[in-house]
């Protein structure tokens, strides 16, 4: 026991939630010590169990809620509790807007020390279900029978799972139709523990504007047992699948894709559209998951931007350059950074598919490459970033520093580090002008923000 604390572990205590944390966790304070738990919302007077305690911190679980918030919803989903997938489905989704919102200010206060930045309420979807375009769900063995769903919270135990409500209703669809036809034909599971068995994954994806399907079948072994009937079977019953694929990954990992893949039947990729501009999507590719929130986020950008066409444009961190063609349409000149070689061959695809020639994209750290490309004159009146959720790399913001574009626009999916880096441009010479946050996953605690900087 510790008694300098003010709670102990496995005593109760009556709390009133205050806040909940990045991850959706009520925060609850006794003595100004702040303990966390799961499913608490704030304003609620609840009974909590206290579960773990730390020096500055401890962890309860949630007995009795004696005061209900009036944001509290029951979750449609009827595996919500079991799957880690969703974190906020008891929150209404007007509530989780206000949630998003307030983390984002919270964040940018306490961390980048931007007392009064113009933060916008969150741009939420008018229908926060079914939005996700690609599902990759694990298969394995119940009593004989094929089972496919996400993993148990903290653990590899597979939850049956029928439907997910933040999945584009086709990738339900995929999902079961190849569980099923998989079964009929006798087809073994990938059993993790002893590396055995066959399927191991299930890939559905899905062209939101095209209706173009794409279903992927990752094996253990090279061979698919009955591929050809299990092909035929899955065509027949799948409307608009346009690709069946097998991935063959033979490795004892966590990683779903292995190095091998076929195309069984159909095209090697689809094809879907995000405004006007058309993407190829091979099983590998990089693609946002939520096509139409990455139309509204894309839109935000471009409009930070603010190209009259005699701009030259840096997009650092491009992945297969959605935003780089994006902004091409408006700009003199395009040049994306991205540092995975296949997603950056995938861009110029990309830009080829779609006739865009005044871009050019460049494999390598955007640290690296953009001093290099300063070096040998090329700047930037504006410059993107949309980095990872570690953020940007310091030398990268002190190149844009020297470079001094007239106007940054930072997208970001970690709201933490984006605050760290405003703070670095804000003390070289930059202002951030306003932050447009944007709901790409609901239902879930991410958030992500749109930010525009301009030089002082
Ligand atoms: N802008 C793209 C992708 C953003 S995701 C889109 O909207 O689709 C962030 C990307 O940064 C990923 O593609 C990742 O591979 C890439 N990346 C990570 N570290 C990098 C680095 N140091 N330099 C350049 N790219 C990097």
């Amino acid at each position: 026991m510790n008694q300098t604390l003010p709670v102990q572990k496995n005593e109760y205590y009556d709390i009133q939630f205050e806040d909940l944390t990045h991850d959706g966790a009520g925060v609850a304070k006794v003595e100004g010590y702040p303990i966390f738990v799961p499913n608490g919302l704030p304003g609620e007077k609840a009974k909590i169990k206290i579960t773990k305690v730390n020096k500055g911190y401890s962890f309860g679980r949630l007995i009795e809620i004696y005061e209900k918030s009036a944001d509290r919803v029951d979750a449609p989903c009827p595996i919500y509790k079991e799957c880690g997938g969703c974190q906020l489905q008891h929150l209404s989704y007007e509530g989780q807007l206000k949630a998003k919102e307030k983390q984002v200010r919270d964040v940018l206060t306490r961390i980048g020390k931007l007392n009064d930045v113009l933060v916008h309420p969150v741009l939420g979807m008018e229908d926060p279900w079914r939005y996700r375009n690609k599902a990759q769900v694990p298969v394995g063995e119940r009593e004989g029978g094929l089972i496919a769903g996400f993993y148990q919270k903290r653990s590899h135990e597979i939850i049956d799972m029928r439907a997910c409500l933040i999945q584009q209703d086709i990738n339900d669809e995929v999902v079961q139709t190849v569980k099923e036809v998989c079964e009929k034909y006798g087809v073994s599971a990938y059993d993790e523990k002893r590396h055995k068995g066959t399927i191991r994954h299930i890939m559905a994806r899905h062209g939101l504007v095209t209706g173009e399907v794409m279903v992927v079948i990752v094996t253990r072994t090279p061979d698919l047992p009955h591929g050809k009937r299990i092909v035929e079977e899955i065509v027949s019953r799948i409307n608009g699948v346009k690709s069946v694929i097998q991935n063959v990954n033979t490795k004892k990992t966590n990683v779903i894709l292995g190095d091998e893949t076929r195309v069984l039947w159909g095209e090697e990729v689809i094809y879907d559209y995000i405004g006007d501009v058309k993407f190829a999507i091979s099983s590998r590719s990089f693609y946002q998951v939520n096509p139409e929130q990455t139309k509204v986020l894309y839109e935000q950008a471009l409009s930070y931007a603010d190209l009259t066409g005699e701009e030259e444009v840096i997009d650092a961190y491009c992945g297969i350059g959605t935003i780089s063609l994006f902004l091409a349409k408006k700009a003199k000149k395009v040049y994306g950074v991205e540092i995975v070689p296949e997603a950056i061959e995938d861009a110029k695809r990309n830009a080829e598919l779609n006739g865009i020639e005044n871009v050019e994209f460049a494999v390598g750290e955007a640290e690296t490459v953009i001093p290099k490309w300063y070096e040998q004159g090329i700047t930037a009146e504006v410059l993107v970033v949309d980095p990872p959720r570690k953020g940007c790399d310091e030398s990268l913001l002190k190149t844009i520093l020297d470079m001094k574009p007239k106007r940054v626009v930072y997208v970001s999916c970690n709201p933490a580090t984006l605050a760290r880096d405003l703070r670095i441009l804000e003390d070289g010479g930059y202002q951030t002008q306003e932050v447009q946050p944007v709901d790409m996953f609901p239902h879930t605690t991410h958030v992500e923000c749109c930010v525009l900087l301009v030089k002082k």
